[in-house]
């Protein structure tokens, strides 16, 4: 193992992803230090649902993603929207997305998935015990509610394969004890599967606590400090320019979430990436609000309750780097939630927000050393998920920066898959 003793490591991204990589590796001796172009964790790391999902194993690369994106080019108020588009980088990551939408393909990024999934639950009961956190943490796993006989029953084969092929098991709960359970739900529901092993938290609350906390640390976070340009010298960073000035440091985290995709040339790997953008409104808490986390797959809205509100979440549009909030999509989850839920979801909007999710083609993230630059690693493309792999995920990076075995394989999750240039 190498010392990390005096090792400096400048952190790009002060996402959720970016705030776990300077903890395990301040942790692990470095001096760390965190620029971010905005403020601590104010992009897709925000006001997201919040979940953390062990159970999420299987991709977005399913069969089913293909007819969806089909129907969606016609229809732009469709929760999965693709925008068509003639840009070849788009077009090669659709092409690429597609050639994985398999059964096979299920099983075989399910099983990388669920390791790092697994892991880092694992750090988070860590962590949360440790710290204590004030992020409204929540053990009372996710719920899958249906109105209908027959989608609850499309959503049992998912189920089955989960529990056959990777162990997942949720409880089936029938509609007359859905409302007993959670009497924020309306009675007139068919069902329900309960996954027990998840868990919630509010994800603005987390990131403040953990980067006050990693600051009591002596990690230094800049904001307001852009990314301008990469130095190289001989295959490694010499150094970045900013719009804070010029800084150095041994070793580089490039962890921008869905912007990474801008610098693969600069770092020279190739980095897919599409933004995956997604919406949330959040409501003041109001009566009858649910008390546990839960999605509605026939709708595609999840709903997180807060002590003082209640989120709703959802939408995965490709079409760029778009910054609009269209108010028609804040109407839609409304609409989407509202036969579910006995409370109003007609109150004021207290925040409506969209995050860019980093998509990657293969439904992996990407984690580990940029193939031929020795002194930079990429912790980037957590897709739906990177709430729920960012532990896991900042572990791995300072395992990987101080050469000891990693806690999980990460050979699936290397830059390296991708070949060096970019497409
Ligand atoms: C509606 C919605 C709901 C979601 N719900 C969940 C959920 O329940 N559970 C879950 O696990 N995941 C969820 N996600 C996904 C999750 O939000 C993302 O996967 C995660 O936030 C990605 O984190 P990140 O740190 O990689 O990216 P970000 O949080 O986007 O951080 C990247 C940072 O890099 C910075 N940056 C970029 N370029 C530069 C530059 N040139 N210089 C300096 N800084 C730069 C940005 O300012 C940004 O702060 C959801 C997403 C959406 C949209």
């Amino acid at each position: 193992m190498r010392s990390s003793e005096a090792s400096s490591v400048i952190v790009v991204g002060a996402g959720v992803v970016g705030i776990a990589c300077a903890h395990y590796l301040s942790k692990a001796g470095f001096k760390v230090t965190v620029i971010d172009k905005g403020s601590v964790a104010s992009a897709c790391s925000f006001a997201n649902c919040g979940y953390i999902c062990p159970s999420h194993v299987p991709p977005l690369t399913e069969p089913s993603a293909i007819p969806l994106a089909f129907k969606s080019l016609f229809n732009r108020r469709s929760p999965f929207r693709v925008k068509p588009s003639l840009n070849p980088a788009v077009l090669n990551w659709f092409w690429q997305f597609t050639k994985r939408c398999t059964h096979k393909q299920v099983l075989s990024s399910g099983k990388h998935l669920q390791a790092i999934l697994d892991a880092s639950m694992a750090e988070y009961h860590a962590l949360i015990q440790q710290h204590r956190f004030e992020c409204e943490w929540q053990e009372k796993g996710l719920l899958y509610v249906f109105r209908t006989e027959h989608a609850f029953e499309e959503f049992a084969k998912g189920d089955k394969m989960l529990t056959e092929h990777f162990g997942v098991a949720a409880t089936r709960i029938d509609g007359a004890n859905l409302s007993k359970m959670e009497p924020g739900l309306n009675d007139d529901l068919y069902g329900a599967f309960h996954y027990p092993s998840d868990t919630s938290l509010r994800p603005d609350l987390l990131n403040k606590h953990w980067s006050e906390y990693l600051k009591q640390q002596g990690v230094q976070f800049l904001e307001n400090c852009e990314l301008k340009d990469v130095r190289k010298e001989s295959s490694r960073i010499a150094g970045l320019s900013t719009s804070r000035g010029d800084m150095s440091a041994d070793h580089y985290v490039f962890a921008m979430g869905a912007w990474s995709t801008h610098w693969a040339k600069q770092i020279g790997c190739s980095i897919p990436i599409q933004p995956g953008k997604g919406y949330s409104v959040t409501l003041d808490r109001p009566a009858n609000a649910p008390s546990y986390p839960m999605l509605f797959p026939e709708e595609k809205v999840g709903v997180s309750p807060f002590e003082t509100g209640l989120r709703l979440g959802s939408m995965m549009e490709f079409v760029g780097y778009d910054t609009s909030i269209p108010p028609y999509r804040i109407q839609q989850l409304r609409d989407a939630a509202r036969p579910f839920l006995r409370a109003s979801v007609d109150g004021e909007a207290k925040e409506t927000w969209y995050g860019w999710r980093p998509m990657t083609w293969d439904s992996l993230p990407i984690i580990g050393p940029v193939p031929q630059m020795g002194n930079a690693h990429l912790a980037t493309g957590h897709n739906m998920l990177g709430m729920s792999l960012a532990t896991s995920t900042g572990k791995l990076i300072a395992e990987m920066l101080t050469d000891q075995k990693t806690h999980i394989d990460a050979e699936p999750f290397s830059p390296a898959r991708f070949g060096k240039k970019e497409l």
